[in-house]
């Protein structure tokens, strides 16, 4: 399998180089040249497999300069750190399943990606004995989840932006009080697409870049959104075993569209299993009006209780475009420049069409949000995060108008990472598990920074260059 941009300006590339690259060097995104179709007797061989064994199936198809022992290794280690033997179990509640993403050692289905990612990252650095400086911003759970997927590793050292006191407490303290020396944490002055345009800034600086090895880990890297379709697949197959015939929709709480551009790819890949993808969204909508208008527009960034979705700009969201328009990269580079320019997207009836076919949409205010909360706590007792409640609110909203199927939400992160929203809904804060008892004691390290390009850029240079 070899891999392209969305622009379409580089040579067709392997996997290994892809993840390597992060961000193509035309400025567009990198995805795989083909999406592969299995067949209904692959589908129901894996639908027997263990999570690992399924991951190791699914990944082969697009990580073909990986031989297979390694990528089972990889793919052994990286799921041995959950603490839950099915990795992402499902779990039914009435008319809905639950499927939780939130095992890993960060508590947020990000880890699903970035467990993988960190272990492949140091193995194709050790090969080469090279070394690498992982850059990225983050609006909250990408950013431990990555410091978690590296921390320790002697042939990396990482680099995370997020928004100085925009994330939640419990989630800065996750990111800024591990201890290991190749851990740098950078608290910006400004909100979430700052950080973002000062990394895909710097990233674009291909002469620095260059120099201080540069490597991205958000959900622009590839191999992250590979390592999610995994649990789509996982989860639609258990309820085909389970004698589901009709497709299976999905909701996924959605803020950069990576999480559910893996679920597009999924759908590609099994046909007819998968059936409607519900694009949940909260206050930050750019995403749902795209889906119900056909008009993709930049709005304001508004704070809410799902935080990891404060988002305007979908760093992903222009893999998709690709697909809408006819895997056609100039048409997807001319799109860019002009969305660039003006800061609007638009698409005929006919695209919108195509869209709708794919994707249902619903944005979920906060009070709907606590609302969804203190509900299916009611129900179920079964406490669900501020994230995964945009997801359930969207699903339940939209139920009456999707083709029959059961409908899986995503629950995105554990709900004690998001204390505050859950003690609005149910009157008290959530227990924490194991990895996220004593933060508040521990020390913290992190540097304060204005979201500036210079500034930033300096202090890699002043602490980022390793002797090789
Ligand atoms: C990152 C995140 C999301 C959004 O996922 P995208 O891939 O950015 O769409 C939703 N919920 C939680 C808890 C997250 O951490």
């Amino acid at each position: 399998m070899k891999y392209i941009s969305t622009r379409g300006g580089i040579d067709p590339i392997d996997f290994s180089d892809s993840v390597m690259m992060g961000l193509a060097t035309d400025g567009g995104l990198i995805l795989p040249e083909n999406i592969p179709t299995v067949s209904e007797d692959t589908l129901k061989h894996w639908a027997r497999l263990p999570y690992q064994d399924l991951a190791l199936e699914v990944m082969k198809l697009f990580a073909s300069d990986i031989s297979e022992e390694l990528l089972e290794d990889l793919i052994k280690r990286s799921y041995s750190t959950f603490d839950h033997a099915e990795v992402t179990p499902v779990v039914e509640f009435g008319d809905l399943y639950i499927l939780e993403l939130f095992h890993g050692p960060t508590y947020a289905f990000k880890d699903v990606a970035l467990q993988f990612l960190g272990n492949l990252f140091s193995h194709l650095l050790s090969q080469k004995g090279s070394f690498m400086n992982i850059l990225g911003a983050t609006s909250g759970d990408t950013g431990s989840a990555a410091i978690y997927g590296v921390k320790g590793k002697d042939n990396i050292d990482i680099f995370i932006l997020h928004p100085h006191g925009r994330v939640s407490p419990i989630q800065a303290l996750q990111m800024t009080t591990v201890e290991d020396e190749n851990v740098f944490n950078l608290a910006i002055e400004g909100n979430f697409d700052d950080c973002q345009t000062v990394v895909k800034t710097i990233f674009n600086d291909l002469d620095f870049k260059n120099t201080y090895r540069l490597g991205a880990v958000n959900s622009i890297n590839w191999a992250r959104v590979l390592a999610q379709v995994v649990y789509y697949i996982y989860a639609a197959l258990k309820l085909r075993e389970a004698g589901t015939e009709d497709p299976i929709h999905f909701s996924v709480p959605t803020g950069n569209f990576g999480d559910i551009f893996a679920g597009f790819v999924a759908r590609e890949i099994t046909g007819d299993l998968i059936g409607r993808l519900i694009l949940a969204t909260n206050e930050n909508n750019i995403l749902t009006r795209f889906v119900l208008e056909g008009r993709y527009q930049k709005g304001k960034v508004v704070p809410t209780l799902s935080p990891s979705m404060d988002i305007q700009v979908a760093s992903n969201f222009e893999r998709y475009l690709y697909y809408l328009f006819g895997r056609d990269g100039k048409i997807v580079k001319l799109t860019m420049d002009e969305f660039s320019r003006t800061g609007i997207i638009t698409i005929d009836k006919e695209q919108l069409c195509l869209v709708r076919k794919t994707f249902s949409s619903a944005s979920i205010n906060q009070d709907e949000t606590v609302d969804t909360i203190r509900r299916f706590y009611k129900r179920y007792s079964y406490v669900i995060d501020p994230h995964t409640a945009v997801g359930v609110a969207a699903a339940q909203r939209l139920r009456a108008e999707l083709p029959p199927g059961p409908i899986v939400c995503l629950a995105t992160a554990h709900p004690a990472k998001f204390p505050g929203a859950v003690r609005k809904a149910i009157g008290r804060e959530p227990q924490r598990p194991y990895g996220l008892q004593g933060l508040e004691g521990k020390k913290q390290r992190y540097k304060v920074l204005p979201p500036n390009v210079d500034e930033v850029k300096k202090y890699i240079k002043s602490v980022g260059l390793k002797d090789l």
